[in-house]
């Protein structure tokens, strides 16, 4: 068979694993290139995120080596989400199949040709799924299942346990290429675009050098932003609970006149300032996720680009 495959790595001060990474994934490129799979002109696509160690440099000299590995240079660091968007966005020029993973082999590269062949087999779209979260801190277990939990009760459709290790095929990228939002979710969106899929089950791996990029504050602000992309639940729970505490008001103040006139009167006054702050308090949450969908419809007017290539290099033929 005479696909073309693109793996497509996205990498924000990598350095530590660059080479221990490319090593692997040209094994796994050589070995489906020979099992006929894959065409020859196969490439490995590192897109360097503005990285301030030597990323860049160390792709540069693996392209040198060998002209299976290509690389994407980022004018500044854009957050994952973009980074691997402008590389299936310029590896679809030349693929039919592009498969995204990360760069320090947490996702098993033996699930690459499980997803080639469930490709070959008529699906579009292949989503890698752990199978299981043992090695993962008891921290991250529990707030991925929360959010997974989450985000199907506010009508979100994600695959439960998949991350951003998944096959996609030119027609699937050339659907993904019409969706211009800015505030990007690519795991909310992959399940939009429909076409046939499946998933391939992986045991995802600790990272094997250097710190991870996705800090606490990271994590949440990325949950937060996928919860406020795709689902308008917040706002609308906003209106039902004023409707709500509007009624209880309402009851309140009938209560409190019946007692005036019947004279029982009590002067409470830690029940009157309890109130008034969680009020207050209920008010200003309110605004707040209101302002967050404000905050995205601002940014997605201006429709700034979402990345901007400093640099491409790659040999096409081989
Ligand atoms: N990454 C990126 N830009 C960023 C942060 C991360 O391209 O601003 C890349 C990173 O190099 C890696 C992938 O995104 O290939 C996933 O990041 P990481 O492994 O640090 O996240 P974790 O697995 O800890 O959630
Ligand atoms: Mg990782």
């Amino acid at each position: 068979m005479n696909d073309v495959l693109y793996l497509v790595v996205p990498c924000y001060n990598e350095e530590a694993v660059l080479y221990e990474t490319s090593k692997r994934l040209s094994a796994v490129m050589e070995q489906l290139t020979k099992a006929g799979k894959i065409s020859s002109k196969s490439r490995v696509m590192f897109v360097n995120d503005g990285s301030k160690d030597k990323t860049w440099e160390i792709i540069e000299a693996l392209h040198k080596q060998d002209p299976v590995f290509c690389g994407v240079c980022l004018s500044r660091n854009r957050g994952h989400q973009n980074a691997l968007l402008a590389g299936l966005m310029t590896a679809k020029e030349y693929a039919d199949i592009v498969i995204s993973l990360d760069a320090d082999l947490q996702d098993d590269v033996n699930a690459i040709e499980k997803m080639v062949d469930a490709y070959h087999s008529g699906y579009e779209i292949v989503y890698g799924v752990r199978s299981c979260r043992k090695k993962d801190t008891f921290f991250k277990k529990a707030t991925a299942k929360g959010f997974y939990k989450f985000m199907k009760l506010l009508g979100v459709d994600i695959v439960f346990n998949h991350a951003d290790y998944r096959l996609m095929s030119k027609a699937a990228l050339d659907v993904l290429a019409q969706f211009e939002e800015v505030n990007l979710f690519l795991r909310g969106i992959i399940p939009l675009i429909g076409f046939q899929s499946t998933t391939v089950t992986y045991e995802r791996d600790k990272r094997f050098a250097g710190e991870s990029k996705y800090p606490v504050s990271k994590m949440l602000a990325f949950a937060f932003d996928g919860i406020t992309s795709f689902s308008i639940k917040p706002i609308r729970m906003i209106t039902c609970l004023g409707f709500l505490i509007f009624l209880v008001s309402l009851i309140a103040l009938i209560v409190f006149v019946i007692l005036k006139y019947t004279g029982f009167t009590i002067g409470g006054w830690t029940s009157t300032v309890a109130s008034i702050w969680m009020i207050g308090g209920i008010q200003l949450l309110c605004l707040g996720v209101i302002g967050e969908y404000i905050g995205k419809i601002y940014s997605e007017t201006k429709k700034r680009p979402r990345y901007i290539i400093s640099k491409i290099i790659l040999d096409k033929e081989d």
